[in-house]
């Protein structure tokens, strides 16, 4: 699934809209009424982790994106590393205590998309959870790159169809929709947020838990998935098994700083439309030579995600060669 520096760049094809009205509404989703939205005018965008939120709400509310920050949908700019922010990075609701309570959140599927008394609850969040293939299209359908397996050329089918009253629109595929209260911050593990807490991070590392697994943790590195963790443990030539309790923690120091640093740099080349060049995901040998090894690996009851290593550059850390104490 996209992981938080792609999830960005869907809201860069958003952000635009700010301040636009829906006019018209399509797409098969059934997890929201696509109609609620219809005169409903786009009035912030977000994204924290991989989840990327939408406020809607009645023309009128083009309003501050926060309390600090002067009025007018300018002020809602995306939270991008080295782009606008505003200046306490503030969010213009209340945060949720605990990242998890938005992806617990049960659907809503009949509710009017506001209530009777729009000037109590002026905006409605929702927020998009992309599956592997999700992604967002501005002004444009996708297309399908190759025929399936019955040799059908078939376009891929938008999940929501958004069009504008300045005329362009915006088609989400392949991602959940759930409404929500307001949009689920946790900045002190979001990996592209400025506020990320390092200490709190190395502290989640240094648990006697497989690396790979920590790093995929949510709630300890939200936005981080499958590709960045393969390319960090590589680039820190740790072996994705290896327990963070056996590691040095010049070991953890430097996974972190790939970590942060690779999520930066992808998130730059994506807002600059360059692809990604994976030195390990996917790969059959790595950068030096070397085979590459692929098994599957996670929690003993949670998901197991496809982890590609090299046997010769990320060494194995045994017990024995511990410089914990
Ligand atoms: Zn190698």
């Amino acid at each position: 699934m996209p992981e938080g520096p792609s999830v960005k760049r869907f809201q860069l094809h958003c952000s635009p809209f700010v301040g636009q009205t829906v006019t018209k509404v399509g797409g098969q989703t059934r997890q929201i009424n696509p109609d609620d939205l219809k005169s409903l005018t786009l009035l912030d965008t977000q994204v924290h982790g991989k989840n990327l939120f939408l406020a809607f709400g009645p023309i009128q509310e083009v309003a501050p994106c926060s309390e600090s920050s002067s009025p007018g949908p300018s002020s809602c700019q995306p939270s991008v590393p080295g782009m606008a922010i505003s200046e306490d990075n503030s969010f213009p609701l209340r945060m949720e205590e605990n990242a998890h309570h938005l992806l617990e959140e049960p659907e809503v599927n009949d509710l009017p998309l506001l209530t009777d008394n729009a000037t109590e609850q002026p905006r409605e969040w929702l927020r998009f959870h992309f599956g592997l293939y999700g992604s967002i299209r501005a002004n444009e359908f996708a297309r399908a790159s190759k025929a399936n397996k019955r040799g059908d050329w078939r376009d891929p089918i938008p999940r929501l169809i958004l069009h504008f009253d300045g005329r362009g629109f915006l088609v989400f595929y392949n991602c959940r929709i759930h409404r929500c209260s307001c949009p689920t911050a946790q900045p002190a593990t979001d990996i592209l947020n400025p506020e990320f807490d390092r200490e709190q991070a190395l502290e989640a590392l240094r648990k006697a838990t497989p690396v790979c697994t920590t790093l995929l943790d949510q709630s300890h590195f939200s936005g981080l998935g499958n590709v960045i963790k393969n390319e960090v443990l590589y680039l820190a030539k740790i072996h994705p098994l290896s327990l963070g309790s056996l590691l040095p923690p010049s070991g953890l120091k430097s996974l972190l700083d790939h970590a942060l640093q690779f999520s930066s740099e992808w998130l730059n080349s994506q807002l600059q439309g360059r692809g990604l060049r994976p030195q390990i995901y996917g790969k059959d040998r790595c950068p030096a030579g070397h085979e590459v090894m692929k098994d599957t690996f996670g929690p003993v009851d949670g998901l197991k995600r496809l982890t590609w290593w090299c046997p010769q550059c990320q060494l194995a850390v045994l017990p024995e060669e511990s410089h914990d104490n």
